[in-house]
């Protein structure tokens, strides 16, 4: 893949080539008031919005007026099983069997809720395992769970860090750590791509890892879901939890999804919170029931669901689904590299990417860092339509996403960089 070339010629050549590229016209591209459209970079953050979203709304709205009610069983989608719509795809994106996934609640919920049921300290076993840069919300998630549970946050929290002067993880770090201290840690909670340096950490080993010394692992997706291929199933971890408004592109604050590997799909002694959704839904409106909490991700349903915004997965996912995460990965790991190389060819020393090189340890985000913390590259990008976010400290992300996102996007963000950057 290093066969990259230079040139407005060879960006126009490379989306006349790109078997994805009509699938551009199938999202709402931001237009500045020329109309042109923005260079959007930002599918990591919020992803856009695709065209066919508004028909599967209308869709629920007009059955909502029609039936009322009766909308639970005779709406075109019926609302009683509406979340059972969406596994299948879920399940496909991220790797997994569909008894293992659900749409519920919104990622920070579903964390504590895993944390419920995969978080169980003893006195001598209780220790978390994060990364040091993990997002705030899962910090502060964990943080509280340990003090709920009566220890002190600081003291029960382990932080996996880069080495001096690194900005990546280690993998044998965090064999060290739990080689260290593996007797006293209850759980491993880690971003399976960091959300700053956009490193795609290797889920089997970690759970390998936290496996042999009796951990329970579990998986921040917010950034994999839609954008890298995680096998959820395979890599054997116990639990994970992701958004669905970053690459899924379902909408602001839209549900989340819940994945609960099938080794605990029947254990019913788990500890859980439950709801009258986790329970047997053929029995569910006999009311008056004992719990009797249905095998799998189901199971850690609580409430009926928003359909509105199940709708507008159903709509993301669908799209997912005519492609498939193996062609947008292909995609994603060209014109990634390709971000990458005209980056390089800059040869300036004002910015650094910090993203791993290896298309296999990241996905389509590069981390761009920016020397003495100047934030007005990333201004005067913003200023140009060039819409990319700025992480404290001193990085620019930028998504290339390959559902969206054009070879021409690239190479004209890039040109507009190098003018900025010699200004
Ligand atoms: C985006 C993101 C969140 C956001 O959590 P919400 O509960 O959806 O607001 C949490 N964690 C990570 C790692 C994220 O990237």
């Amino acid at each position: 893949m290093s066969n990259y070339k230079l040139g407005l010629d060879y960006a126009n050549e490379q989306d006349q080539k790109d078997p994805l590229a009509q699938y551009r016209n199938q999202f709402h591209i931001p237009k500045d008031k020329d109309g042109n459209d923005w260079l959007y970079f930002t599918g990591n953050s919020l992803g856009l919005q695709p065209k066919n979203t508004q028909k599967y709304i209308q869709q629920e709205l007009d059955d909502w007026a029609n039936f009322g009610v009766e909308g639970h069983f005779e709406a075109k989608n019926p609302w009683m099983p509406y979340h059972e719509f969406l596994t299948e795809s879920m399940a496909k994106i991220v790797g997994a069997k569909p008894i293992e996934v659900v749409i519920m609640n919104t990622l920070t919920t579903n964390l504590h809720l895993l944390m419920v049921s995969f978080y169980q300290p003893t006195k001598t076993k209780y220790k978390i395992v994060i990364e040091s840069d993990a997002f705030p919300s899962d910090r502060y998630a964990v943080q509280t769970q340990l003090e709920f549970h009566g220890f002190d946050a600081n003291e029960g929290l382990i932080e996996w860090k880069p080495r001096p002067g690194e900005d990546l993880l280690r993998i044998e770090d965090l064999e060290t750590i739990l080689e260290e201290q593996g007797d006293e840690i209850a759980l491993l909670l880690i971003g399976g791509v960091n959300y700053y340096t956009g490193q795609y950490l290797d889920l089997k080993k970690i759970a390998e890892l936290g496996h042999a010394k009796n951990c329970m692992v579990g998986i921040d997706l917010a950034h994999g879901a839609g954008n890298i291929t995680p096998e959820l199933h395979h890599s054997g971890v116990d639990f994970a939890a992701w958004c669905t408004y970053k690459y899924l592109n379902s909408g602001p604050g839209s549900l989340g999804g819940l994945f609960v590997h099938e080794k605990h799909a029947y254990n019913k002694d788990l500890k859980r919170f439950a709801g009258w959704w986790s329970h047997n839904k053929s029995t569910r409106f006999n009311m008056r029931q004992p719990l009797d909490v249905m095998p799998g991700a189901e199971g850690w349903q609580l409430s009926n669901p928003p359909i509105l915004s199940m709708a507008a997965i159903k709509a993301s996912l669908d799209l997912f689904n005519s492609v498939g995460m193996e062609a947008l990965r292909l995609k994603s790991e060209k014109l990634t590299g390709y971000f990458e190389f005209l980056i390089h060819e800059l040869n300036n020393d004002q910015i650094q990417i910090i993203t791993p090189s290896n298309p296999k340890e990241r996905g389509c985000q590069l981390s761009i860092q920016v020397k003495n913390a100047d934030k007005r590259l990333h201004q005067k990008l913003t200023e140009a339509h060039i819409i990319t976010d700025w992480r404290e400290p001193d990085v620019i992300r930028c998504a290339p996403v390959p559902f969206y996102n054009s070879f021409k996007d690239v190479y004209k963000m890039v040109e507009k960089l190098k003018f900025i950057l010699n200004e």
